[in-house]
């Protein structure tokens, strides 16, 4: 029998994930790249004997597809993608392509903002438990090559971003969960709110009875477009709280003690809620949830304690990308702040947060190459306005300003790229040179 067809495009980790998954299971594969393959990518697919090339597409092969694989990057407007869907070939997720292979129990976790601490924390209670459970999708390894290569597991849990959702057709998680929906990509959305919140919810459009949906019932973007559609599985609505009483939360009928978790703020309260629900459907008894949520932590640049110098404490929340995620940063503190802000504006409307710059902030460092858009917003508000481009002044202007018992938060609301890789780059630039003076 002649083999399939399979093209995939784009060569990351997503990409050469499904070609090992493909690859495995015997069908024709092929891998092109319109920019240049990363050294270790390549390796892997040379010593894996696949075929692939790079710094272009060549049509006459892409089009012989009998299925696409498109990586979560590409968007649908490049014209090969539009010329093979006018070919009519199937262009699906590797996401889609990865589950087709697996019997497994899926928990599948999406949102603007949370979707890693998230996705994290169900596999940390579920792993505590002692349930065999593999992590992946948009973090960590793809799902494909945890299929490819990996042990099996009996649960995966699944981090997705909207790109992963794009280009699903059958996928079904057996949990899903959406944490909340704020104007994010829009250039892949035709700057339309409507069809970012349209591909969020493609996390659940497969789902069926017996099956679980968990969604944040205070997000208005997602309680408007709850209304109206047809819901087969079971749905729990969960509350997005600003205050929590002694650091306490309830989740079907139990408590569970919050102070004894190093996630802080009333957003991580609200995450927490979600992957507990999660870990109870699963079967997860409350001691071991409450006794997991004690040991864990979460990746660095996301509300990280780099150090007290002074009895000045310091956050690194790099990974606060967007104004949303500055909402809640500072919404978790409980000392006065001063704000480390800046970077590349993905238009950014600062007014969601003016209230709370004015309650808590008593500083703004701004850390950027272009930090004109932060001084006419914020300069003559209560807080004093300093300005800088590099990480180390930004450290000795804040160290100088800060007084015993106040918060320096590196919560930039905006991508790194100007001074910075990335945001791990800007993130662990902080850490270190805060370190400097610790004595
Ligand atoms: P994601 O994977 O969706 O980017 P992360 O867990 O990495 O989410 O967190 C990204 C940023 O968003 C961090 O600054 C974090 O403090 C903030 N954040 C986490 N959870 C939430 C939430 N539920 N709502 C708003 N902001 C959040």
């Amino acid at each position: 029998m002649k083999s399939m067809k399979v093209v995939i495009l784009g060569a990351g980790e997503s990409g050469v994930g499904a070609a090992l998954l493909a690859k495995k299971n015997s069908y024709e594969v092929f891998v092109s790249d319109f920019g240049e393959i990363g050294k270790e990518f390549k390796k892997e697919l040379n010593a894996n004997k696949i075929a692939f090339e790079e710094g272009k597409h060549t049509e006459e092969k892409i089009f012989e597809a009998d299925l696409i694989i498109k990586s979560p990057g590409i968007p649908d407007k490049v014209p090969v993608i539009q010329e093979s869907l006018k070919r009519g070939i199937n262009i699906i997720s590797e996401i889609e392509f990865a589950a087709k292979y697996t019997e497994a129990k899926i928990i599948a976790i999406t949102g603007s903002n949370g979707k890693t601490t998230t996705t994290k924390l169900i596999y940390h209670l579920l792993k505590t438990a002692g349930i065999d459970v593999g992590l992946g999708g948009n973090i960590g390894f793809s799902f494909a090559r945890l299929l490819a290569q990996h042990k099996q597991h009996a649960f995966y849990v699944l981090e997705l971003s909207s790109f992963q959702l794009d280009n699903i057709q059958a996928f079904r998680p057996d949990i899903a969960i959406l944490l909340n929906i704020t104007p994010d990509h829009m250039d892949r959305y035709d700057y339309k709110l409507s069809n970012y919140v349209q591909s969020k919810f493609r996390i659940m459009m497969n789902q069926r009875p017996g099956d679980l949906f968990i969604y944040n019932i205070s997000d208005v973007n997602i309680n408007q477009s709850m209304t109206g559609r047809s819901i087969k599985m079971d749905t729990v609505s969960v509350r997005q709280h600003e205050f929590f009483e002694n650091e306490k939360i309830e989740v079907e009928g139990h408590a569970f003690k919050m102070s004894e978790s190093s996630l802080k703020g009333p957003h991580n309260y609200f995450n927490a809620t979600c992957a507990i629900i999660a870990a109870l459907k699963v079967g997860v008894v409350p001691k071991l949830i409450q006794k997991a949520l004690k040991t864990f932590t979460n990746d660095p640049h996301r509300l990280e304690v780099v150090a007290n110098i002074n009895d000045i404490e310091f956050i690194n929340d790099s990974k606060a990308t967007n104004v949303d995620a500055v909402y809640y940063a500072l919404l978790a503190m409980k000392k006065p702040v001063v704000w480390v802000v800046g970077g590349i504006d993905k238009g950014n409307d600062y007014q969601l947060i003016e209230k709370l710059v004015k309650e808590k902030v008593k500083a703004i460092v701004c850390l950027g190459l272009d930090n004109k858009k932060l001084f006419d917003f914020f300069e003559g508000t209560t807080a004093e306005m300093l300005e800088t481009q590099s990480v180390l002044e930004a450290v000795k202007m804040s160290i100088e300003f800060a007084e015993k018992g106040d918060v320096v938060l590196l919560s930039p609301a905006c991508s790194s790229f100007d001074l910075f890789k990335n945001y791990k780059d800007r993130g662990d630039q902080f850490r270190e040179t805060v370190q400097l003076f610790v004595n």
